[in-house]
């Protein structure tokens, strides 16, 4: 989280994932020309400084074995706490939870960390899964005429939106409540991207910046109940983590 005053802050999630390197953690930024914090750290040079605070207390921590199957669904920048549970899973090779991604974004160019995911997927195929989802295609080279002219989508990127449709078909089914004795054990979904999204997917996330403090002071992450597409699916609080 980067902070500029006691009540002023963004999160941000760190892309590498060493907890042994002290002094050291990497993050992915995009900027937005109008946001404050982004624009501010996109403008950094060596030497420059800002104020980091954390780690935040997160309700889900990544742990082998803890659930057999994790759903991950992101929106833009949202893929950077996903990216971390991916990296975490696959590293440790005698680790079996399989992982299913679904990632939208505005446009196969704006797809974060493309090239990683891919690779990814392509070294663990029984592990990971990965859905890309674009709003559109990107524009092809003009060539001098005025009509827009689309690229071919990428392999893999299709057309759409993350609706009850898409998740239905790339995330682990919702328990059967009836038959499955401790539902946490079955699956577990983590969802992080704008506000509409989250509302649209999970119900209204708690309006105080996400995160309050808990017993002993440290930050946690409020947790509201669940609604939204996911609660349609058959998906409870305590299976679903919103970001
Ligand atoms: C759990 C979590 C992890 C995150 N991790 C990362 C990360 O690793 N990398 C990262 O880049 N961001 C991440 N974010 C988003 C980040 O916290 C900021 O919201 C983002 O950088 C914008 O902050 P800002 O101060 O620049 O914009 P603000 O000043 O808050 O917003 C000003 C304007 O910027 C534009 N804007 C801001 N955000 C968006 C958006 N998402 N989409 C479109 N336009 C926008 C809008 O025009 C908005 O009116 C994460 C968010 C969460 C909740």
């Amino acid at each position: 989280m980067v902070v500029d005053a006691a009540t002023n802050y963004r999160p941000y999630s760190p892309i590498s994932i060493d907890r042994n390197a002290k002094g050291f953690f990497e993050l992915l930024v995009r900027k937005y020309p109008q946001g404050q914090f982004s624009s501010q750290l996109a403008r950094m040079e060596p030497g420059d400084q800002a104020t980091f605070f954390g780690p935040v207390a997160s309700r889900f921590e990544y742990r082998r074995g803890a659930t057999p199957q994790i759903g991950l669904v992101a929106a833009g920048t949202g893929i950077t706490p996903m990216w971390q549970v991916i990296q975490a899973a696959l590293a440790d090779s005698t680790d079996t939870t399989r992982l299913s991604l679904v990632y939208a974004s505005k446009s196969p160019s704006s797809i974060l960390l493309k090239g990683e995911l891919d690779r990814a997927a392509a070294e663990h195929p029984d592990r990971l899964r990965i859905c890309f989802l674009v709003s559109q295609p990107d524009p092809a080279p003009s060539g001098g005429t005025r009509m827009v002219e689309w690229e071919a989508l990428p392999a893999g990127v299709q057309l759409g939106r993350i609706d009850e449709h898409v998740l239905r078909a790339h995330l682990p089914a919702a328990p059967d409540s009836a038959r499955t004795e401790r539902l946490e054990d079955a699956c577990h979904v983590l969802v992080c991207g704008p506000d509409s999204m989250i509302r649209d997917l999970c119900g209204p996330r708690a309006r105080d910046g996400g995160v309050q403090p808990g017993p002993g002071g440290a930050m946690q992450a409020r947790h509201p109940a669940i609604g939204g597409v996911l609660r349609n699916l058959g998906y409870r609080s305590s299976q679903v983590t919103w970001l």
